[in-house]
């Protein structure tokens, strides 16, 4: 006999009381996460429980999850509780997923080290005077230090991927589309993807499965079927892959050195094991993290002018007209950087810069995605550090936004090509700190990633 739901989730429910101070939960649902503990419980009893029966999982606070409290990390949501579940939320619930919480994050999902939280930042649990990443700080550190199985959260320009990378888990994030964003928050809508947090393949892989696929409340879901990732996991263990390594991002001096020499190393093991490994000129390179900022913050502008203090939440009491109350409302509801974003995103936006900056920004997109994908036509994956550093000090980039951005060099590439890319945990540096490795696949290869995933930790 296994351990029981309800033992699962009371476990869980204990490592999260030990752990407050690592700031993760927003809200925890614990007598609600036990009930439904017994109901699945008994349907496990009765052999009449869904696929991820007994799964706990944890939500960033970006994702609608009916009759609970969403705020996006911000004051400007204070007091909106849901109206409806998202759609990947409702199909983790039909298949019998634990919800045990909601997880703090970067204001909006705008950040890179969960200090842009109007509930503060979250910790590293390895070591507290250090971030856990962001956007989805919470999410990733609820994985890392077992409070819960799985968690979901967002990647428009790696927030999942990067404080996975720093904690020491896996972390996906699909194809663009493979997911509905339906009852997402939006951040940049055509980068934005829900993404996976596991220390398993199996359970990410498995976890994808239940919430890709078509959904007629997003017009941008892919219809492709979802294939059975589970079933493809160990499709081949000895394949021979073909990658790739952008020569930029493995030679250059913005690398800590400890990654520099895991990738090193990887690239000559992976040679070892017979598979095919080059290097690769991208030109384009220098551009994707402006043409990021760019149409991220342009769509966030457009975004997040419906938070103006007459439909949701949070309202100025300093108010005496129209006016007033949509600026005092926008000026108190949003934190620093998210007020940041607005102006940059509107001037990108503006009659006299839109060409100059908007119009010039898409095309360069363009011509990212599609340099990406003519690497896919000779390699099966690229090949990249995840993050240019392990996880940094509290407080050591909150002056400086771009130093700040720069956190997310290697990861914008996937999102703004739309391209699947996952971190993979692959060893420590000389302080003990996680480096995580990035594969890049082609766009719906998720199953590829996941075998891939299977072979770069164990290799010697
Ligand atoms: N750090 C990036 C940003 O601040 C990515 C955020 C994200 O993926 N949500 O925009």
């Amino acid at each position: 006999m296994g351990i029981s739901c309800v033992d699962r989730v009371s476990a869980f429910l204990t490592n999260i009381d030990t752990k407050k101070h690592l700031n993760v939960f927003l809200s925890v649902y614990g007598q609600e996460a036990l009930t439904r503990a017994a109901e699945v419980d008994s349907r496990i009893r009765s052999k009449t429980a869904g696929k991820l029966a007994g799964l706990v999982i944890g939500l960033k606070d970006v994702l609608c999850f009916q009759d609970h409290p969403l705020q996006a990390g911000s004051k400007i949501l204070d007091g909106f509780i849901s109206q409806f579940n998202a759609t990947a939320v409702q199909r983790l619930l039909d298949e019998d997923a634990i919800i045990i919480g909601r997880q703090n994050c970067d204001e909006f999902a705008m950040g890179s080290s969960n200090e842009n939280s109007a509930f503060g930042p979250v910790l590293n649990d390895i070591d507290n005077t250090r971030v856990p990443g962001g956007s989805s700080g919470g999410s990733a550190v609820a994985v890392m230090a077992d409070l819960c199985d799985v968690s979901i959260g967002s990647d428009t320009g790696g927030s999942v991927r990067q404080p996975a990378a720093f904690c020491g888990i896996l972390g996906l994030k699909p194809t663009y589309s493979r997911i509905s964003r339906y009852g997402l928050i939006a951040y940049g809508s055509s980068f934005d993807c829900i993404g996976i947090f596991g220390k398993k393949i199996e359970q990410i892989a498995l976890v994808l499965e239940v919430m890709a696929g078509a959904d007629e409340f997003d017009s941008t879901v892919s219809r492709k079927p979802v294939p059975s990732y589970t079933s493809e996991l160990n499709a081949d263990p000895n394949k021979k892959y073909k990658v790739a390594y952008i020569r930029e991002t493995v030679d250059t001096e913005v690398l800590q050195p400890e990654i520099k020499k895991l990738i090193v190393e990887k690239i000559k093991q992976l040679k070892n094991a017979g598979h095919v490994v080059e290097p690769i000129e991208f030109p384009l390179t220098e551009y994707i993290l402006p043409t990021y900022y760019i149409l991220a913050t342009a769509e966030a502008s457009s975004n997040l002018s419906r938070y103006d203090g007459v439909r949701y939440g949070f309202r100025s009491k300093q108010v005496t007209d129209l006016e007033s109350l949509y600026k005092k409302t926008r000026s108190e509801g949003f934190g620093k950087e998210v007020q940041r974003r607005i102006l940059l995103g509107t001037f990108v936006l503006s009659a006299s810069y839109y060409d100059a900056y908007y119009t010039k920004a898409q095309k360069v997109r363009r011509l990212i995605r599609e340099k990406t994908k003519a690497i896919f036509s000779n390699y099966d994956f690229i090949l990249s550090p995840t993050t240019p550093s392990t996880a940094f000090k509290l407080g050591s980039h909150t002056s400086n936004p771009l130093e700040m951005y720069l956190a997310d060099l290697f990861s914008v590439q996937a999102n703004v090509a739309g391209v699947p890319a996952l971190s993979v945990p692959c060893g420590f540096d000389n302080e003990g700190l996680p480096i995580g490795l990035q594969v890049t696949a082609d766009d719906f290869e998720e199953s590829k990633l996941f075998q891939f995933s299977q072979v770069i930790p164990n290799l010697v």
